[in-house]
C-alpha cells in the first residue's frame, strides 16, 4: 500500500523525505503543493526533479476522501458529505459571516460519549478519522471556496465542532491541527482554530502542551446532578475537576479564555437558578458563554427553550459581567445546524467497546 502524504504534518513529512535522502525544503515544497495548491498528483509539482516525482509516485499518494454530496443553504451555509469508506460518511459545514468564514469539521465517525441531546452521540461510534480524513475536509472546502477578491482565504477559522469528540482522537487531531497552523499548510493562527470538548480532562492538559489552540468546553449544565444525566462523561470528570482543568489550560496563555458552550434545553437546564449557579461555577475561569438553542432531530425527546427564556438566562449571566452570545441557527434547511450532523455511520455497535477502551487507557 502507498503512503498517504495527507496524513503527514511538516515534521513527519520532513522525516519521510530525510529517509528518502531528500533535503527538508522538499517537504515544505510538497506540503505547499498539497495544501495551498490542492495538488493530488506528483506530476503537477513541476518544481520537483522528474526523478523525485517518479520516486514519490511509486511509493506515495495524496489520497483525499471522495466527495459524496455538496449542499447549499439559502443563508449561504454549505455542507459537504465525504466518503470515508465502508459505507461511512462524515459531514463538514461552512458558515459564512460578515467578518469571517468558519469551517466546522468532524473528528470521528459517530461519537462514543452518548450526550443525550446530540444526534451524533445517538448514532453510536464507528471509528476515529485519520489525520488525512480530518485535514481532507479543510482541503475540500478550501478548494471549493478559494480566496476572496482581496486574495484572502475564504476560510478564516476552523472549529472542531462537527461529528465526534476531537480529544478522543488526540494524535490524529493534533497532526491535522499542526497542518492547519503551519505556514506551508493553511497558515491559521492558534486563536482561529478551536477544539471543542465535552470535557476530557487528561487530554485537555495534553492539548495545552501539544498545540494550545482556542478551547471550547461543552458545559451544558450548572451542577453535577443535571450534567450527569445529559453529558455522561461528567460522571468521570465532574464539574470541579473540569473547572480546574480549564484554569490550567489558560495558565500558559493568560490572555486567552475558555468558550463555554451551553445548549438550551427546555425544562432541563434553562432555569434562572441554573444561570445563577453558572455564575458561581465559572467565577475563577476567564471565559465567554455561547448559548446554543437546541437543534431538534427526530425522536430526540428534547425541546428548545423559548427565546424569552434564553434571553432571561443570558441577562443573568451578563448582569454578572460575563460575555455571552446566543448562537444563531444556520443552515437549518440542509440539516447543517450544530448537533444535527449525522453523516453516515455504519456498524454503530462499537460504542460500549470504545467506552471500555477509554476507561482502560486512562487507567493505565
Ligand atoms: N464532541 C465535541 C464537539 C462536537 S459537538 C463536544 O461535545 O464539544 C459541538 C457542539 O454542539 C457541542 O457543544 C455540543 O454539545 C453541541 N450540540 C450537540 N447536539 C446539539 C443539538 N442537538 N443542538 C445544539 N447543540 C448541540
Ligand atoms: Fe459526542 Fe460532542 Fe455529541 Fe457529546 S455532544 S455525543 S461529545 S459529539
Amino acid at each position: 500500500m502507498k503512503t498517504n502524504l495527507l496524513n503527514y504534518d511538516l515534521p513527519a513529512l520532513t522525516a519521510h523525505f530525510a529517509a528518502m535522502g531528500e533535503k527538508p525544503f522538499r517537504a515544505k515544497q510538497v506540503m505547499r503543493h498539497i495544501h495551498l495548491g490542492g495538488a493530488v498528483c506528483f506530476d503537477d509539482m513541476t518544481d520537483l526533479a522528474k526523478s523525485l516525482r517518479e520516486k514519490l509516485t511509486e511509493h506515495a499518494d495524496i489520497h483525499v476522501p471522495a466527495l459524496i454530496t455538496e449542499q447549499h443553504s439559502a443563508d449561504g451555509t454549505r455542507k459537504w458529505l465525504l466518503d470515508v469508506g465502508t459505507g461511512n460518511g462524515v459531514e463538514t459545514v461552512f458558515i459564512p459571516e460578515e467578518t469571517r468564514g468558519t469551517l466546522c469539521i468532524s473528528s470521528q465517525i459517530g461519537c462514543a460519549l452518548e450526550c443525550t441531546f446530540c444526534s451524533t452521540g445517538r448514532q453510536g461510534f464507528n471509528r476515529n478519522l485519520t489525520a488525512a480524513e480530518i485535514i481532507g475536509q479543510l482541503w475540500w472546502a478550501n478548494k471549493a471556496l478559494g480566496v476572496t477578491p482581496k486574495n484572502e482565504r475564504v476560510i478564516s477559522n476552523v472549529v472542531m465542532m462537527g461529528m465526534g469528540e476531537p480529544l478522543a482522537n488526540f494524535d490524529n487531531v493534533i497532526t491535522a491541527v499542526n497542518i492547519m497552523l503551519d505556514d506551508h499548510g493553511y497558515g491559521l493562527s492558534r486563536r482561529r482554530v478551536t477544539v471543542s470538548t465535552s470535557g476530557m480532562v487528561p487530554q485537555m492538559d495534553k492539548l495545552r502542551e501539544a498545540a494550545p489552540v482556542a478551547l471550547a468546553v461543552s458545559l451544558h449544565a450548572s451542577n453535577d446532578a443535571v450534567r450527569d444525566t445529559i453529558v455522561p462523561l461528567n460522571k468521570k470528570y465532574p464539574l470541579a475537576i473540569l473547572m480546574a482543568a480549564c484554569r490550567r489550560y489558560l495558565e500558559k496563555a493568560p490572555r486567552d479564555f475558555i468558550t463555554f458552550e451551553y445548549v438550551m434545553l427546555q425544562g432541563v437546564n434553562d432555569e434562572i437558578q441554573h444561570a445563577r449557579e453558572l455564575v458561581a461555577l465559572v467565577q475563577d475561569v476567564p471565559c465567554k458563554f455561547n448559548l446554543i438553542p437546541f437543534n431538534p432531530f427526530p425522536n430526540s425527546g428534547y425541546q428548545r427553550s423559548s427565546s424569552a427564556r434564553i434571553q432571561a438566562f443570558r441577562d443573568v449571566l451578563q448582569a454578572a459581567g460575563l460575555v455571552v452570545t446566543v448562537r444563531k441557527t444556520r443552515g437549518n434547511d440542509i440539516d447543517a445546524a450544530c448537533g444535527q450532523l449525522a453523516g453516515q455511520v455504519q456498524d454503530k455497535t462499537r460504542r460500549r467497546q470504545k467506552w471500555q477502551i477509554l476507561e482502560r487507557k486512562e487507567a493505565s
